[in-house]
């Protein structure tokens, strides 16, 4: 067992100055037990600790760093910007720049407006829905994540496909009340839904792959579905590409599927590991924005001169040295590594992945049930996990702090680090 001292000193102090010790519950380990980590540095595909330990990084910041950490093409664009000024409150070149990248990657977007979070992002483009069709109604899914936007933090009520409740103290019923939450790959639901009152609802939200329950899969037929009945009842589809926005692909998961969204909102890559968000689509609906529509929405950082340029250095060295099919047979390795970890183990899995995107689901068993929206993946064996997850830290592996994350991994990951993690996959499974 490693030593720890420094983060748990550093963990107890924070805990007295900021509520939990950290800015953002994710990073608290609340699924796993224990204490945080903290970090001093990184570089490429590994992380150090303030105790002096390496680890190699799965969880990339939660998916910004696809070029691993400190890349010298992002490094050289944030410290050139940096020499000329932060923060004008005034428009600048590089936003444009960075908007003819985004325009030219994602297919459905013609025009984009920028924003300095993937909550601003959602949040923004659920106000554009509602401005745009006149309607108040959203549909969202459950185990899928938006950011903490009030109308968007809510679960499913007791009755589905009724009234949604909140997920927070300080969200009102009211605002829960307009949001409907459904079960992921639920095509029934979402036909009866849409029979019933598709002429009220503004915006149906989804995660086009999911990342916020574990990785989880659309079918063919749930986003044919999506699209055909949001597009027949006048609802705009919005596509939360925030994790998988340039992972996936160049262009999204939105490319991969051959579906056209009508907006999309971006953020995590977008930003090169800076404070950025987006929120774009289709031209006639962007226009309703404010100053050039009536829909109000504003930053004094939007489009931040430094985000700006980690994220266009970060886009252009995607567009220019695509690493997708490197990630993607790293993927592949890992998926059967770790598939067969579980299978020599005699532990009960299911793993699902894209890319480089991958979650390994523990399950109770005996049979191994396909992870298909939040009802089967909240079955999950979340102890199991727990105790995998530590037993990898010791193995010098840092993976999702929660059975419910799903893990990220770098162009600059190797061969061998790939095949380390799966050794040490290995042996922690089998050690149980
Ligand atoms: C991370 C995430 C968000 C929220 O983005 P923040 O920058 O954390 O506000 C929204 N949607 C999805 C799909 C995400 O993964």
């Amino acid at each position: 067992m490693q030593t720890r001292h420094r983060s748990h000193a550093a963990f107890a102090r924070a805990k007295e100055l900021i509520p939990g010790g950290v800015n953002s519950p994710a990073r608290a380990f609340g699924g796993v037990g224990g204490e945080p980590l903290f970090f001093a540095s990184a570089l490429g595909q590994r992380l150090t600790d303030i105790d002096g330990h390496s680890y190699l990084d799965y969880i990339g910041s939660w998916g910004p760093m696809i070029l691993g950490h400190r890349h010298p093409r992002v490094v050289a664009a944030i410290e050139e910007t940096l020499g000329k000024g932060m923060s004008y409150g005034a428009p600048t070149e590089a936003e444009s720049h960075l908007a003819e990248l985004i325009i030219a990657a994602v297919p459905s977007i013609e025009k984009v407006r920028m924003v300095s979070s993937g909550t601003e992002a959602a949040m923004s483009a659920v106000r554009l829905a509602r401005g745009f069709t006149g309607r108040d109604k959203l549909v969202k899914f459950a185990g899928n994540y938006h950011g903490h936007v009030d109308s968007l933090l809510v679960a499913a009520g007791s009755s589905a496909a009724t009234l949604g409740v909140p997920n927070s103290p300080g969200i009102t019923a009211g605002t829960a009340a307009d949001t409907i939450v459904l079960e992921y790959n639920d095509v029934e639901a979402l036909e009866t839904l849409f029979k019933r009152s598709g002429g009220e609802i503004a915006a149906l939200l989804m995660e086009p792959v999911v990342g916020n329950m574990g990785l989880v899969t659309p079918s063919r037929e749930f986003l044919t579905a999506a699209r055909t009945l949001t597009h027949t009842s006048g609802t705009l589809l919005v596509f939360d590409e925030v994790m998988t926005g340039f992972r996936l692909s160049y262009g999204g998961a939105q490319e991969i599927h051959g579906v056209t969204p009508d907006l999309t909102t971006l953020g995590k890559i977008v930003g090169g590991g800076l404070p950025l968000g987006a929120y774009g689509g289709r031209r006639d609906v962007m226009d309703h924005v404010l100053p050039a529509g009536k829909v109000f929405q504003a930053g004094t950082l939007a489009g931040n001169p430094l985000a700006v340029a980690a994220g266009m250095a970060t886009l252009e060295e995607l567009r220019d040295n695509p690493p997708y099919e490197r990630l993607e047979r790293h993927g592949r390795r890992l998926e059967q590594g770790f598939r067969e970890a579980a299978a020599a183990a005699g532990v009960p899995a299911w793993v699902a992945r894209v890319g480089s995107m991958m979650t390994m689901f523990f399950q109770h068993g005996p049979d191994v049930v396909p992870v298909r929206g939040w009802k089967t993946a909240s079955l999950s064996d979340t102890a199991r996990y727990a105790d995998f997850f530590w037993k990898m830290i010791d193995r010098g592996i840092y993976l999702p702090c929660s059975q419910y994350e799903a893990l990220f991994f770098s162009a600059a990951h190797t061969d061998a680090d790939i095949e380390a993690t799966i050794a040490a996959a290995v042996a922690s499974l089998a050690a149980r």
